[in-house]
């Protein structure tokens, strides 16, 4: 099992308010699936992504990756597995504005002691997948929001991760862009990359081999799993 989930809980905190955005949230996920996530807004989605992803952590609960017990690990370990084997992209792109194109897709390459040649082959093969040769030495100013996802799909996969984690990657595109990406993330996943896509899309949430829904902090599977198990 690549990921397994149990029960997992997350409350935000400031002095008033404590907001319970996980409450025992549990999933099982198996190398190789494609899963969706759908739910409304500030059910919990991307703080289940974030954890998934070991750029948050959790307040109980269990979460392995790949077997191993992720609150076991220091920052160092966390980091060095995010970095090796999965590649996230985030809502909303998260590139820096004073970098180029090829400079935002090399920067997650340059924390793994990757040769600078071999950063600079990843990052162009990554910028070729997405149809962005051609824009590599722009600023993410310089492109279109479409433009700007692709910059951040070719920095999630430039490191070839086992497990990709999208947070509505499609969200900020027109439909026709939207397609584009959808086919981007597909042709990962045909390629062996085990797939999280949160998305509002009911449509594009299909395409996947799995779809869960989030409510309250909770996970619950799709209709299409239930039949599946049921059989
Ligand atoms: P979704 O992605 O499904 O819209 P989130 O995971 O972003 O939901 O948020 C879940 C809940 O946690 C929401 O009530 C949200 O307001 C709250 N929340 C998320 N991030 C923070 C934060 N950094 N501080 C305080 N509350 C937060
Ligand atoms: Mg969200």
């Amino acid at each position: 099992m690549m990921l397994e989930i149990k029960g997992l809980s997350k409350a935000y905190r400031t002095d008033t308010v404590e907001t319970k955005a996980l409450n025992d949230f549990s999933l099982s996920i198996e190398e190789g699936e494609f899963v969706t996530v759908t739910g409304p807004s500030g059910a919990g989605k991307s703080t289940f992504l974030n954890i998934v992803g070991m750029l948050e952590t959790f307040d109980s609960g269990q979460l392995l990756f790949d077997g191993v017990d992720v609150s076991g690990l220091n920052d160092n370990q966390r980091s060095a597995i995010r970095n090796e084997k999965i590649g996230f992209i985030f809502q909303g792109f998260n590139l820096l504005p004073e970098l180029n194109v090829i400079e935002n897709v090399t920067l997650p390459l340059r924390f793994r002691n990757m040769p600078a040649a071999e950063r600079k082959q990843r990052a162009e093969e990554a910028l070729a997948t997405v149809g962005l040769s051609k824009r590599a030495s722009h600023y993410p100013s310089q492109l279109s929001g479409g433009q700007q996802q692709r910059v951040a799909i070719a920095r999630a996969i430039a490191g070839k991760p086992r497990f990709l984690l999208a947070d509505e990657p499609t969200g900020n595109l027109d439909s026709e862009m939207a397609e584009q990406v959808f086919e981007l993330i597909e042709q990962l996943h045909k390629d062996g990359a085990t797939i999280i896509v949160v998305t509002h899309d009911k449509k594009l949430a299909q395409r996947g081999t799995r779809c869960i829904n989030v409510l309250d902090g909770r996970c619950i599977e799709g209709a299409e799993t239930e039949l599946r198990n049921a059989s």
